[in-house]
């Protein structure tokens, strides 16, 4: 199937259903083949430089205000394999490098197809390509730490602080997030920490001082990206026929984003 791009804000379902699920099983253990819901180029909004970033399919999380509930299951994505990936990713590497840029990979969950993600990275790091990892984190005990010098970047969602906070916005425990995060403090490894601001579920200003704290405690974290909600995922629960919660949250003002900000400038760290 031809990697054609395509924005991850398009609905995309089943690509992958003709894919025999012993294929699936065999593809995820042995990272020759992936699946992508999208892949985009000219990215100025995922790492470092302009990008090419692959999205792929494949999430474990719920979170209530996912704007991509079509990369949850895995067939949604076209199935590509390790070597077209990497042939397709060679044509742009002159480009990236002089455009500052790299190769991103975000989803859905990128580390639900460890081993894809893995042996492609590597393969990007060894064209001299930035590379950026973009995860909520909870699987990075996947990656040894030698493939963890394959990836320049980690892009960490932290979403929440508090355990009962995470487990409401996401269905998921906070703790091998913060444990991911200390063990690529440990190993030197820059993050850029995200944060998803949502009007009434993750704007309490102790929740974010606390994340803030530690982040900054980490030594490791670059800067912090303070992402304001948006509707624009919400046709996509519709479509799916999932329960959408946040249909009457407004996105949050400019200001209520900039006092985000400086909650993680307070402790010391760069945030936009
Ligand atoms: S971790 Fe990302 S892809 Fe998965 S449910 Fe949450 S927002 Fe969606």
């Amino acid at each position: 199937m031809p990697l054609i791009a395509k924005s991850p804000y398009d609905l995309r379902v089943n690509l992958g259903r003709d894919v025999p699920e012993t294929d699936v099983r065999s593809a995820l253990a042995s990272g020759e083949m992936g699946f992508l819901h999208s892949f985009t180029t000219g990215s100025t909004l995922d790492g470092p430089g302009v990008r090419v970033v692959g999205w792929t399919s494949g999430c474990h999380w719920r979170c209530l205000y996912c704007h991509n509930p079509d990369t949850w299951t895995m067939s949604n994505g076209m199935p590509v394999t390790l070597s077209h990936a990497v042939e397709e990713l060679r044509k742009y590497r002159h480009g990236l490098k002089v455009m500052s840029g790299g190769f991103t990979l975000s989803g859905g969950e990128p580390l639900m197809q460890d081993r894809f993600v893995a042996k492609l990275f590597d393969a990007v790091h060894a064209m001299g390509v930035h590379t950026a990892l973009d995860t909520n984190g909870s699987l990075g005990k996947r990656l040894s730490d030698g493939e963890l010098e394959s990836i320049d970047l980690v892009l960490l969602d932290i979403k929440a602080w508090d355990p009962d906070r995470h487990r409401h916005l996401t269905g998921m425990d906070v703790g091998p997030v913060l444990d991911f995060a200390r063990r690529l403090s440990e190993q030197r490894r820059p993050i850029w920490a995200r944060y998803v601001l949502v009007p009434g579920l993750t704007d309490d200003a102790e929740e974010i001082a606390q994340i803030a704290k530690f982040a900054a405690n980490l030594g490791n974290v670059e800067r912090v990206d303070v992402l304001p909600f948006h509707q624009m995922g919400q046709y996509k629960w519709k479509a799916l026929k999932l329960d959408y919660t946040l249909a009457g949250v407004e996105p949050p003002s400019d200001e209520v984003v900039e006092r985000a900000c400086e909650i993680f400038r307070a402790a010391g760290l760069t945030a936009h």
